[in-house]
């Protein structure tokens, strides 16, 4: 039997791990029964999924969360820096899928920080949290695809490409 779930609750992992593998095994060390989220955004914009939705969290002790809500962390540490254009735009679509799923109102969409009680940085001063929700809610229609942000005119075209795959209208633009 599933858990109701009636929040969504976004995390960062505050390290820099290589993938979700490693997420888990840190967690499995500390002695839990599986990594505490239960999706993990890797650096490439590859959800994977974490901990079984019938059983409890581990991400998100205050004000219960734990038991009523879906966790999903982005890797890395954005109090540094900010998540990738991949991973903003496969919270994206994850979060519009989860909404639609469990019937979660937005307002109920949360940063761990923004949870009442929960003494935290995560998911840090530079996750975009405004820009998400407006991806979320269809105000930002078009995705601006910014060369500047990838290595190369090519992977930001490949990157544009992967978008229109995930339903999401989009277009390249310079710098
Ligand atoms: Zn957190």
């Amino acid at each position: 039997m599933q858990y109701p779930r009636s929040y969504i609750i976004l995390h960062h992992t505050g390290a820099e791990e290589k993938n979700a593998k490693q997420v888990r095994k840190y967690h499995l060390s500390k002695g839990w029964r599986d990594v505490g989220y239960n999706y993990i955004i890797v650096r490439d914009g590859t959800v994977v999924k974490g901990r079984s939705l019938d059983i409890p969290g581990a991400h998100c002790s205050a004000s219960g969360m734990n038991h009523k809500s879906v966790g999903i962390a982005l890797i890395g540490n954005f109090e540094v820096r900010s998540p990738t254009e991949e991973q903003i735009a496969a919270l994206i679509s994850l979060l519009k899928k989860l909404v639609k799923e469990f019937n979660i109102p937005e307002k109920n969409v949360l940063p761990h920080n923004g949870v009442p009680g929960a003494k935290t940085l995560c998911p840090g001063k530079h996750f975009p949290l405004s820009r998400i929700l407006k991806g979320l809610n269809g105000e930002e229609k078009y995705w601006k695809v910014q060369c500047g942000a990838f290595s190369s005119r090519e992977n930001a075209e490949q990157f544009a490409q992967r978008l229109r795959k995930m339903g999401m209208s989009c277009f390249v633009v310079d710098p």
